[in-house]
């Protein structure tokens, strides 16, 4: 296309909403005239099952932290925050000003955001339109297989952070009107009517409380992080929370990595190790969803197609509302439905109960969860429901028991207390299986009218769930999928 003169340079912020450590903004700033900064709240994306009202309003925050900040820097660029498609919003935009360059990052997103980027790098190509998309966080589009990724993700996480700095081209401009269905004024709502709800206290989105949880982990939050971890009620503080940040872009894995490097807290140097060691599995899962998008869907191990289910839609609505009657199950659930967040072994120990005790297939309960948590990643989410309902065929198979996990990581009960507040008055030994009290005791604690019986034998319903999954596990068609599995998604050697 010719040059018209007032052509726009446009950034698609996506799941990308910082200024610092992004390459997009800073290749547009350097080369660019006209400078658009842009968001958009796509109405697929409301109606999608896996939004929430939570990672709306996060969002927002994020935003409008983030154009607050451009304009503290007086940069020269406009920034417009939109509900819908983002196609439509860049056609508007070419038709009435030109676009030179669209600048973006790759999304490892679900598949009708991949679907759209295909449509939009079709539009981009018919229309002269070059369209600079950055890799994300040593996530390679088109791998094949892992034998470099360990090596790669190292020298991106080493590799200098980006700074976006204004170039001598950049002129103040006016942009088109927008059609006024599109303007908001605040966050959008969902479309779909399954929003959990929750009152929070969530954490508030945006770059500069993203550096906040970063900067008071490493001042001392992260003491204790080893021993906490486990634990309910105290990983919500030792834990660094940093998630949602990640999961929306707020902060890029290698601000977080250059920042464990440096850090220095006396006697915590275990717990450091701990928390660096992991950090390297959100890329680690992305990746992999990257390569394999269909496990939005289906299970990585295609064996496990036929596996036999016998939930019941009672059992589940169960789960979903936390009524099971096994206290840390609810108690998890109606804290992470309230606050979204939840430590890492309590999420694992609800996917757990639900595909193993309840006999559901992970499908049934992802897109709830992913609803209750702020911090919801699809490539990490998927992958992990399937790993803790057992069908990718080349992990252990874990089946937590509730009780005992109660005993071992809430063991005076206060994070039950808090959740199920029905069982204040239970004495700590009947606690975390209510239903073992002497009858008289349980008639005084008046618990059985508030507080519903077990929907299952923990013992009994895990014992038919381990026998199932490892007959299973033996057959053929498993096992070579396995196969497949550790080759294109499993590094030849360890990943350190
Ligand atoms: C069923 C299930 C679903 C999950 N869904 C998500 C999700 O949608 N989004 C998400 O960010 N995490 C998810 N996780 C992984 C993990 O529970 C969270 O990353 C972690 O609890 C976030 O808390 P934090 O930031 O305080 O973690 P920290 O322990 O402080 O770790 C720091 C960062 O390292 C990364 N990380 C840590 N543990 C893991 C892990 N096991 N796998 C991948 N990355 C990890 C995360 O980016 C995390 O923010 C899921 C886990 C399970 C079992």
């Amino acid at each position: 296309m010719q040059h018209r003169g007032k052509e726009i340079d446009v950034v698609w912020f996506k799941r990308d909403l910082r200024i610092r450590d992004h390459a997009p903004l800073a290749q547009a700033l350097r080369d660019g005239r006209r400078v658009l900064l842009f968001h958009t709240f796509e109405p697929e994306d409301l109606a999608h099952p896996t939004t929430s009202n939570r990672h709306l309003v996060f969002r927002w925050q994020a935003w409008t932290s983030l154009c607050a900040e451009v304009n503290a820097l007086g940069w020269p660029v406009k920034t417009a925050v939109l509900v819908a498609p983002a196609l439509d919003v860049l056609k508007h935009l070419h038709n009435s000003e030109g676009i030179s360059a669209l600048y973006s990052y790759e999304e490892t997103g679900l598949a009708h955001t991949f679907d759209r980027d295909k449509e939009i790098a079709r539009w981009a190509r018919e229309n002269g339109i070059d369209w600079h998309e950055h890799r994300q966080q040593a996530v390679h589009r088109g791998l094949k297989h892992r034998k470099q990724w360990a090596n790669d993700w190292h020298k991106t996480m080493h590799s200098s952070v980006t700074t976006a700095t204004p170039g001598p081209e950049l002129k103040r401009f006016e942009v088109p009107d927008w059609p006024n269905a599109w303007c908001c004024a605040g966050a959008p709502s969902v479309t779909h009517g399954m929003d959990p709800g929750g009152d929070g206290p969530f954490q508030k989105g945006g770059e500069r409380e993203a550096h906040r949880y970063l900067q008071t982990f490493f001042e001392g939050r992260v003491k204790g992080y080893r021993r906490q971890i486990g634990r309910p009620l105290e990983s919500r503080k030792s834990c660094s929370r940093l998630s949602p940040y990640l999961a929306w872009g707020c902060l890029s894995m290698r601000q977080v990595y250059q920042a464990y490097r440096e850090a220095e807290v006396p006697r915590a140097k275990m717990d450091l190790k701990a928390f660096g060691s992991r950090l390297r599995w959100q890329g680690h899962f992305i990746q992999k969803f990257e390569s394999e998008c269909r496990i939005e869907f289906e299970s990585v191990n295609r064996g496990y197609a036929d596996f036999p289910y016998n939930g019941t839609p009672e059992s589940l609505e169960a789960w979903k509302r936390g009524q099971t009657g096994i206290p840390l199950i609810d108690a998890c659930m109606r804290c992470v439905t309230e606050t979204g967040y939840l430590n890492f072994r309590m999420r694992a120990m609800l996917v757990s109960f639900l595909t193993h005790h309840l006999d559901h297939p992970w499908q049934a309960g992802v897109e709830h969860l992913a609803r209750c948590f702020l911090d919801f990643e699809p490539g990490i989410h998927f992958s992990q429901f399937q790993m803790q309902a057992g069908v990718t065929g080349i992990n252990t198979i874990r089946i937590y028991n509730p009780v005992k996990q109660g005993l071992e990581r809430d063991p005076d009960g206060l994070f039950i207390k808090e959740w199920v507040p029905e069982l204040a008055d239970i004495p700590i030994e009947s606690l975390h299986a209510p239903w073992t009290q002497p009858p008289m005791e349980r008639l005084w604690s008046g618990v059985e009218s508030t507080y519903p019986e077990p929907i299952v034998s923990v013992e009994a319903a895990g014992r038919a769930a381990r026998e199932k999954l490892w007959q299973f596990k033996r057959t053929g068609a498993v096992r070579e999928e396995a196969t497949r599995i550790l080759r294109v998604h499993v590094a030849p050697s360890p990943l350190d």
